[in-house]
């Protein structure tokens, strides 16, 4: 079995710590690599590396810096599909769906090279008799990314892309479900023509976090995964000075109204709610039919749509989801599925028995569909991550808002009606950092910036976009006049202009 190490300075290294953990094909449930875990010395040579390229990098003009990013895309579509399979591989998710992946980080790579212009600083002539003031933004030094296993290739390139772009020095700590993607996508920056030590991987597990937390070089720390370690990531980052940006979990809704096209908003739930598993942080976990005879109805649309869901390994292209990522996550699904019947809620699409003929050994979970879900209820409160939906049933606009604006998380939330005032009504007031009005999934594209509210991000900025810019780099304001304009003697009092 292959060992995956880390990256260097530019190149692959053995790990050298002696701990290693093992990666697993989530579709034959069979481990298929060896991973090395960093110790605090490792991430001391990446800093060492970042420390010692960073400067140059930082000083190469913006059109250089932006041409590796344009030769970077082309390398990410000539070699697509390998990366999907890889990825596929490793996570489970089907290989189309990979490539969605692929593509929304490639996205952000496109995006930053337009960094000459993102970049550019601000500049005013006369602030003052014969005062210029202008304000620039530097990088930040050397960044750090920590990475959730669900999005193994966009994550990374969201984070890396901007800060890169930047003029920094970054260490990548991926996911340990699924490292090789984001090995990969070191390599094919060095082709593209970063140089060596500017973006760095290092694998491992919570000991490499903390070794990049207290580390004094690394200036700013960029973290997706789940709430609890979002939280922790950010207090700690912020007790050893850092800037941090700490994006957590989610519990998103779909509202439909009784005005909704049906078809299309059931459509639009199956996609949502069971595409890669479930395993979106702005999956849908959580529908609610505003009136009876819509929630009746809606049920009536989902069921069958959820009875003919095919679930397959990522190799099967007619799989609309494949495994969830590991074994520990089947049972924890299982076990809220189980506990969500406990409580009351009526599973009426089952799909705890489903077994994968040929893949008995894998990490499969049959998709599930409660009806009858209720606030009070753990499989409402807490993030499944799994392929089950469950139907909240509302009587009124009122209450269904309600939902989403008391749930402690706020990623994605998404309305279907055709009353343009209910929907913006919705979208002005409804405390949640992403909308979609007759859209499931509102991930906004590259340019514009992706976060959500209260307990799904710690921390302002959010990432890509315009956001990430100005995470990635420190603002330095200069106020200069030069000696000929020095017309009068030294001043005493707080310089105001009136
Ligand atoms: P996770 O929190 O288990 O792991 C995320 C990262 O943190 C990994 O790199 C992991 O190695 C590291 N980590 C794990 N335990 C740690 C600890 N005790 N101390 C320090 N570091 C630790 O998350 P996951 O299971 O990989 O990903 C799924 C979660 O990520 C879900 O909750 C999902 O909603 C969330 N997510 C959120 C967004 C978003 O933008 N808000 C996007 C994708 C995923």
């Amino acid at each position: 079995m292959d060992t995956i190490g880390h990256f260097i300075d530019g190149k692959r290294v053995a790990g050298t710590s002696g701990r290693e953990t093992e990666v697993f094909d989530p579709s034959t449930g069979q481990p298929t690599k060896r991973l090395a875990l960093a110790s605090k010395a490792e991430i001391q040579a990446a800093v060492d590396a970042a420390k010692a390229a960073q400067p140059e990098w930082a000083a190469t003009n913006p059109q250089r810096r932006a041409r590796v990013f344009m030769k970077y895309v082309q390398l990410l579509n000539d070699n697509m599909q390998e990366l999907a399979e890889l990825l596929s591989s490793e996570h489970g998710k089907t290989v189309e769906d990979s490539k969605g992946d692929i593509q929304r980080g490639l996205e952000v790579a496109e995006f930053v090279i337009g960094i000459p212009h993102l970049q550019k600083s601000e500049f005013t002539e006369g602030a003052g008799p014969g005062i210029d003031m202008y304000s620039i933004r530097q990088p930040l030094g050397i960044g750090a990314g920590i990475t959730p296993f669900n999005f193994p290739a966009m994550i990374p390139m969201w984070m890396f892309a901007p800060a890169i772009a930047c003029g920094n020095a970054f260490i990548l700590k991926p996911s340990e479900r699924d490292p090789s993607v984001p090995m990969r996508l070191a390599e094919l920056m060095m082709e593209a023509g970063l140089p060596k030590g500017i973006l760095q991987v290092v694998n491992g597990d919570k000991g490499a976090v903390d070794a990049i937390l207290e580390h004094p070089d690394i200036a700013g720390i960029s973290f997706v995964g789940s709430t609890p370690i979002a939280a922790h990531v950010y207090a700690e980052a912020a007790r050893h000075g850092k800037r941090a940006q700490t994006f957590g979990g989610a519990k998103n809704h779909m509202i439909v109204m009784p005005d909704a096209d049906l078809d299309q908003a059931a459509d639009a739930l199956i996609g949502a709610g069971y595409g890669s598993a479930g395993e979106r942080c702005m999956a849908i976990s959580v529908a609610v039919p505003v009136g009876e005879e819509t929630a009746n109805a809606l049920i009536e649309k989902l069921i069958p749509r959820v009875e003919a869901l095919k679930i397959g390994p990522y190799t099967d292209s007619e799989s609309d989801f494949g495994p969830v990522v590991t074994k520990a996550a089947k049972d924890k699904i299982l076990g809220l599925v189980e506990k969500g019947v406990e409580e009351g809620a009526k599973l009426v699409v089952d799909g705890r028995g489903f077994n994968m003929q040929g893949y008995e050994d894998g990490f499969f979970v049959g998709a599930c569909l409660f009806d009858n879900v209720t606030r009070d209820m753990e499989i409402y409160k807490q993030e499944i991550f799994g392929p089950v939906l469950s139907v909240v049933r509302a009587k009124s606009y009122e209450e269904a808002f309600s939902l989403p604006a008391d749930h402690e998380y706020g990623n994605g939330v998404a309305i279907y009606t055709r009353d343009g005032d209910a929907a913006r009504d919705f979208a002005s007031k409804v405390p949640v950092g992403m909308i979609g009005v007759n859209v499931p999934i509102p991930t906004p594209m590259a340019y514009h910036s992706f976060g959500g509210w209260k307990r799904s991000v710690f921390g302002d900025l959010n990432q890509h976009g315009p956001d990430s810019i100005k995470f990635w780099t420190r603002t330095k304001t200069i106020t200069s006049r030069w000696p000929s304009g020095i017309k009068d003697g030294a001043e005493f009092s707080m310089p105001v202009m009136r």
